[in-house]
């Protein structure tokens, strides 16, 4: 069960709910939102509240301004589609706290929504800062926090403020990402797969130690796959390289050799600029010669790959199996995320650019989950403690 009050437990009629959502949503270049679900996800809490009787203010953070104002970086586009998507009026204000805010949000009238400015233009808030969560919390009656993917980090909008209300509560999207992560990490249907990519072992190698021990088999690829190689004695080339893991991945190939699958073919290249690339070619197998490097799984992977995940009653994925911002090199992941999502199993994915991919090919729906966390999601199946939920009211 559910172990923190929810805003089901609280009244919350003729007042004033703040809700911290996360709203950190890629922009396109003119600066609209270019992906919303993490905005159509804030849905159920937002309507649950304007239908009974509250009025709504919204405060989140939008990429890293550092403690500054950063005018590409302001709320007003994000606020402009959740107005689209809400079908109601939104009052986008151009700060989150002061005696202006102060002002229109002591006027505000049931079914009233208020969007506020950027958290993070003000550095108080990475700082878990008392008095800014105060400032915050002084515009309203009620806190919720539905912003599960900001919950792992303590800051003053997800974690201090709690404090300052007599009772803190979790939204709908919080209390669904949490019931649907520890059921399925908890008792994973067997077998289970576990996909994982993305360009670092060191931000997931907790999360694979853990998971191990649960999971059946292991598919590595992406950025991290060539730490483990290089661990085989296998050459790598100039591909992302963790020296520093080296030893303790040796360690865990050398206990779980038999549920670990790496790649066995690469796509390389031999010039990267991030965005420029040289000439392309499929290696003949996992070693990547001198001068190249490797930017996505080959063709062999592939195929083993969704080999390995047919018959797997739960999957879970998390992270890129190569560099899907170059379409030449989103291809393994392409394939990947299909076959994920056509699979019979319990599926789950999660993470910035997974869930990118995901919607960028339209099969979101297919998943069992898709958790709009990376880090808090990761974080979570570690066992550490997400400070924006130990924050809340206990039930
Ligand atoms: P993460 O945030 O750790 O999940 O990493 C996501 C990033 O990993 C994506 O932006 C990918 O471009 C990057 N990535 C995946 N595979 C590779 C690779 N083979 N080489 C470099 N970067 C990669």
């Amino acid at each position: 069960m559910f172990q923190k009050l929810t805003i089901n437990d609280i009244d919350i009629k003729g007042k004033r709910v703040l809700i911290r959502v996360d709203y950190n949503t890629p922009l396109n270049p003119d600066g609209s939102v270019a992906e919303a679900k993490k905005i159509e996800e804030s849905l159920p809490t937002i309507n649950y509240c304007l239908s009974n009787g509250a009025s709504v203010i919204l405060m989140s953070h939008l990429g890293r301004p550092k403690g500054k104002v950063v005018e590409n970086m302001r709320l007003t586009m994000v606020g402009k589609k959740l107005e689209e998507i809400l079908g109601r009026k939104v009052i986008k204000l151009n700060d989150c706290i002061g005696p202006k805010v102060e002002e229109i949000t002591t006027a505000m009238k049931p079914g009233d929504v208020v969007l506020l400015e950027n958290l993070r233009f003000y550095p108080e808030e990475e700082e878990d800062n008392s008095e800014f969560a105060a400032k915050l919390a002084r515009l309203a009656d009620v806190f919720v926090n539905d912003g599960f993917s900001v919950s792992h980090r303590a800051h003053a909008s997800v974690h201090k403020i709690a404090e300052c209300f007599d009772k803190a509560v979790a939204g709908f999207l919080v209390k669904k990402e949490i019931e649907y992560l520890s059921e399925i990490f908890t008792n994973p249907l067997k077998p289970f797969v576990l996909v994982i990519g993305g360009s670092k072992v060191s931000t997931k190698i907790g999360v694979v130690e853990y998971l191990i021990k649960k999971a059946d088999l292991l598919l590595i690829g992406g950025g991290m796959s060539y730490t483990f190689q290089k661990a085989l004695g296998k050459t790598v080339g100039s591909s992302l390289l963790e020296e520093s893991h080296v030893a303790i991945v040796k360690k865990l190939l050398e206990d779980n050799i038999d549920k670990i699958v790496l790649p066995l073919d690469y796509k390389i290249t031999n010039k990267f600029s991030g965005i420029e690339y040289g000439d392309v070619k499929i290696t003949e197998d996992e070693n990547i010669p001198d001068g190249w490097m490797g930017l996505d799984i080959g063709p062999k992977t592939i195929e083993e790959f969704i080999k390995r995940l047919d018959g797997a009653a739960s999957i879970v994925w998390n992270g890129p199996l190569g560099v899907i911002e170059i379409p030449e090199f989103a291809i393994g992941t392409t394939m990947i995320a299909r076959a994920i999502a056509n699979s019979t199993a319990a599926t789950v994915a999660g993470g910035g650019e997974t869930n990118e991919i995901i919607e960028r090919l339209g099969i979101a729906h297919k998943f069992s989950h898709v958790s709009t966390a990376g880090g808090a999601c990761l974080e979570m199946i570690e066992g550490k403690e997400l400070p924006g939920l130990t924050a809340l009211t206990d039930r």
